[in-house]
């Protein structure tokens, strides 16, 4: 193996770009050139590849966002332009690809291993939402802006008595819902995975303030609701309360990232490199119970679906369930 190459694709994510600086700095240490596709599948069909150096990387690790650049490119689902993309990259001589991204991403590089071209996965969203991995390159970035601006939020809603209603990302998924939920103390979190009834989110509130709380919190996340159906309906079951909706949205993506997206983005950067020098040809990267883990990609992206933690959300629930 002489060449690989790096990209990025769907939503940025805060910890990309050190993921990215991991393999350049490995592939060099191995004697490789790393070349970097700019735009995601969109960069990788057009031939828009640039050989990284150091001195391009190194500097980015504390950056958010993506030094390749992202976008959304639907057109690679079909199988003609993953074969253009495999003829690019012939013509570059690559021998494999490390693709840094979300489910859909992921989706890309299974095409590109069904095609015979070796790839590998690098778990990068905000969302957290890739199967068979407790954790994704982001999340955690994301959960602490959502909870900073949760308790700034909360701060301002104790000086009025108020109720606010945060809307948060996560797309399908309720993890950063639940995170930033249960860090924050919320009355009540509202994910896509769990059926709710906002009868029961207003007694929770009301039964918070009843036990001597001057302000109540729901975490909403975007794919259970939208926010302001949300607080049209709990006003009319609540019109004693004062409710606000706020979206937080593309704030979530941005910032430094936090040192445990830093740490696991440069491991599995590394590691990725690794991997391919040894032959793996369709796998991608995960977190189990805090170990670097490889899946195979096609089972696992295939025949398995993401889960939430159940544990986390009951356990939020048992504890705003003040009984009235
Ligand atoms: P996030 O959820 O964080 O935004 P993502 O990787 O899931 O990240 P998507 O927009 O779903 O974001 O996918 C990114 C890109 O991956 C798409 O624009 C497309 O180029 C490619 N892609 C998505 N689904 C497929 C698929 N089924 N087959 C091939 N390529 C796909």
């Amino acid at each position: 193996m002489k060449r690989i190459a790096v990209l990025t694709s769907g939503g940025d994510a805060p910890g990309m770009n050190a993921a990215v600086r991991a393999v350049v700095e490995q592939g060099i240490h191995h004697g490789l050139e790393v070349y970097g596709v700019y735009y995601g599948y969109r960069g990788l069909v057009e031939g828009d590849f640039r050989l990284l150096t150091l001195s391009d990387v190194h500097h980015n690790i504390r950056r958010g966002g993506t030094m390749l650049y992202s976008a959304r490119y639907p057109e690679f689902k079909h199988k003609e332009y993953q074969e253009k993309a495999i003829s690019q990259l012939e013509k570059f001589g690559i021998d494999a690809l490390v693709v840094i991204g979300g489910d859909g991403s992921f989706a890309g590089a299974l095409s590109l291993s069904k095609l015979g071209f070796p790839a590998v996965g690098i778990p990068g969203t905000i969302d957290n939402d890739i199967p068979g991995t407790e954790y994704t390159i982001g999340f955690d970035s994301a959960v602490s802006v959502a909870l900073d601006a949760i308790d700034k939020i909360s701060d301002t809603a104790a000086s009025h008595n108020r109720t606010f209603v945060v809307e948060v990302m996560g797309r399908h998924a309720g993890d950063i819902a639940i995170w930033a939920g249960v860090a924050a103390g919320a009355d009540a979190i509202i994910i896509p995975e769990e059926e709710f009834l906002i009868e029961d989110v207003v007694r929770r509130t009301e039964a918070g303030r009843s036990a001597g709380k001057d302000y109540s919190l729901v975490v909403l996340a975007e794919g259970a609701m939208d926010v302001d159906n949300f607080v049209e309906q709990f006003q009319v079951l609540a019109p004693d309360q004062s409710v606000r909706g706020v979206t937080l949205s593309h704030i979530q993506r941005g910032g430094t990232p936090t040192a445990r997206d830093r740490v696991f983005a440069t491991l599995m950067g590394a590691r990725s490199v690794d991997l391919l020098i040894e032959g793996q040809k369709a796998i991608y990267l995960g977190v189990r119970e805090e170990q670097l883990t490889v899946f195979d990609i096609v089972e696992t992206l295939e025949k398995t679906e993401h889960q939430v933690r159940q544990d986390l959300f009951q356990l939020n629930q048992k504890l705003t369930d003040r009984g009235n």
